[in-house]
């Protein structure tokens, strides 16, 4: 039972299952002994009840069953409920500490309850999809071994065999690339993967992919299967149509004109190479940072109000911290220019931002070297596109990003990596050569992006042992390692492994995304903190000294409680 309204001789009572709500009706004439027994119902009872349907006399258009409500004749109690910690129809000022204690409750909440119904209804249609593709679900192994996906594994002791440990997967990727070995074809898999990060709004220390892996493929085959399943959610669970094919950018292209590899295609606002401000008699160090290769990025905005002072500031620092030598802008209202970018260039500067024909805009313009200035312009245009409302989350804005570099430098890990992981296999023409420049080798990888957030990625895997091989050494992984790690998935590769490649999807964001939510805790029955722990259950616990010593693990110092 949600909510009690009495009326005189009336007692309404808004009656809650799964599928919503429908109004009981007691009525003191109709059955005086229902009406006398009423009060005893409170927030929360579970009830079963009998009585007759009827057509209401003041029907509630916001309710399915608005236009109904049933007299009761007779009604049992199944249970009695405590008075809830949390509101169950409506929460403010609730933390999420508490939300996630009592998650049972939060989840009684209707846009809770309907973000996870539609989750299901996700997961069905997708299942549907890849059935219906001929794909097969095959499931993989939880206890296993280090998968790098460029995050920290989850251990598990094994007590069998002691000081040896378990890794929880990063995701199925090894596996799945076995199961090609093996002939299958086509497999996916919804399934949980596991990885220790630190959390930030859109991650989860256990999340659910949605893993795909087929044979005999190709890029192109991989875009056709994907865009026909989106087209296929988002039909049979929300009635949009998908525009397809879903548009192709490169990666190259991506960070040229959006200064991203995740770009937000809901509104144009491209960065623009200002290389041509160099001939507009620029200040001196400007011109010397050019002839240096340095470049002149910029953003046109169509608008002059909603970009204030503050906001500037703040765009000056953010590009200063990101490397730029210098944020700087320029107005026009009503024909008249000002700006301090207007004192950095000379004169002509008026007549280059004319042939635009706008009359009232602000330009932005970041300078420095090119690999600083583009994604700080990207962070900027995604911060302008927020100002002037521009991300309405109605409006979805499908992209696949293509052809990433093969290997990056990590700052962080001070060494060579690979952009999506080491089995990712280099474009044709890099295949013999890419360790030449490995910086400038292209893959046959891709993501999937939606509205500015990454849903997925993947690529055409190596299927050749010699290739590979000569992946992991411009990695710097030494042999010995190379052989402890990666010594099955080599010796694998070497009996008749077929040219393969996939996919993998976070569900968590697919739904979050669909459903609106800020954030993948929304769309996860039960999910952890931001600091991995479960409030509900207490986990993560501290274990008996007899179950540790079981496992041979001996603790120096024990915290906690
Ligand atoms: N295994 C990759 C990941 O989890 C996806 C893929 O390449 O299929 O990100």
């Amino acid at each position: 039972m949600q909510i009690k309204r009495e009326h005189g001789g009336v007692v309404f009572v808004d009656l809650r299952d799964r599928t919503g709500i429908v109004q009981l009706v007691f009525n003191e004439q109709y059955s005086a002994k229902c009406f006398r027994m009423v009060t005893e119902l409170k927030q929360e009872y579970v009830i079963s009840a009998f009585g007759e349907v009827r057509r209401r006399e003041n029907p509630n258009p916001e309710l399915q069953t608005g236009n109904f409500e049933v007299w009761v004749d007779e009604y049992t109690v199944l249970n009695g409920a405590k008075t809830p910690p949390i509101g169950v129809t409506k929460q403010s000022g609730v933390s999420e500490e508490l939300r996630l204690k009592y998650r049972y409750l939060d989840l009684r909440r209707a846009k809770m309850r309907e973000n996870i119904l539609m989750r299901h209804k996700i997961v069905n249609s997708i299942r549907g999809y890849l059935n219906e593709m001929g794909y097969i679900d095959i499931e993989t192994p939880f206890l296993t071994k280090s998968t790098p996906e460029g995050a920290r594994d989850f251990l598990v002791p094994s007590r069998l065999n002691p000081a040896r440990f378990y890794a929880l997967p990063q995701s199925p990727q090894i596996f799945k690339q076995l199961l090609m070995v093996a002939g299958f074809e086509k497999y996916y898999q919804i399934v949980r993967c596991f990885r220790d990060e630190d959390l930030r709004a859109d991650r989860q220390p256990e999340f659910t992919q949605i893993d795909i892996e087929a044979s005999f493929i190709e890029e192109e085959d991989i875009y056709r299967l994907i865009d026909g399943m989106f087209t296929k959610v988002l039909g049979d669970c929300y009635g949009i149509s998908l525009e397809t094919p879903v548009k192709r950018l490169s990666y190259d292209t991506a960070m040229e004109c959006y200064g991203t590899d995740r770009p937000d295609l809901r509104y144009e606002m491209e960065i623009r190479d200002l290389f041509s401000f160099q001939t507009l008699n620029p200040k001196e160090f400007i011109c010397e940072g050019f002839e240096k290769g340095k470049r002149l990025y910029g953003l046109l905005v169509d608008k002059t109000e909603g970009v204030t002072r503050k906001t500037l500031d703040s765009f000056t620092d953010f590009a200063k911290k990101r490397g730029a030598d210098l944020f700087t802008w320029m107005r026009c209202v009503k024909g008249e220019e000002s700006g301090p970018m207007m004192k950095l260039f000379g004169s002509g500067i008026k007549e280059e931002v004319r042939k635009e024909g706008k009359s009232d805009f602000t330009l932005l313009a970041a300078f420095g070297v090119k690999q600083a200035v583009l994604p700080a312009m990207g962070w900027i245009r995604q911060e302008m596109a927020r100002i002037l409302g521009l991300t309405q989350k109605d409006n979805l804005s499908f992209c696949w990003i293509t052809d990433f570099p093969l290997f990056e430098w990590s700052e962080e890990e001070n060494k060579i990596v690979s952009v999506h992981h080491p089995f990712t296999s280099p474009k044709e023409k890099d295949i013999e050569v890419f360790e030449k420049d490995p910086f400038l080798a292209k893959s046959k990888s891709y993501d999937f992006v939606l509205n500015g957030i990454e849903l997925g990625g993947g690529s055409i895997r190596i299927h050749r042992n010699d290739v590979q091989k000569r992946v992991f050494s411009v990695l710097g992984i030494e042999d010995d390692e190379i052989r402890k790690k990666f010594g099955f998935l080599l010796e694998a590769l070497q009996y008749g492994a077929p040219p393969h490649g996939g996919i993998a999807f976070g569900l968590d964001r697919i739904v979050m995304m669909l459903q609106k939510e800020e954030s993948i805790r929304d769309v996860i029955p039960f999910p952890k903190t931001a600091k991995g722990t479960c409030p509900l259950t207490g986990a993560p616990d501290a274990v008996n000294i007899s179950q540790l010593s079981e496992l041979g693990i001996h603790l120096d110092e024990v915290t906690g409680e």
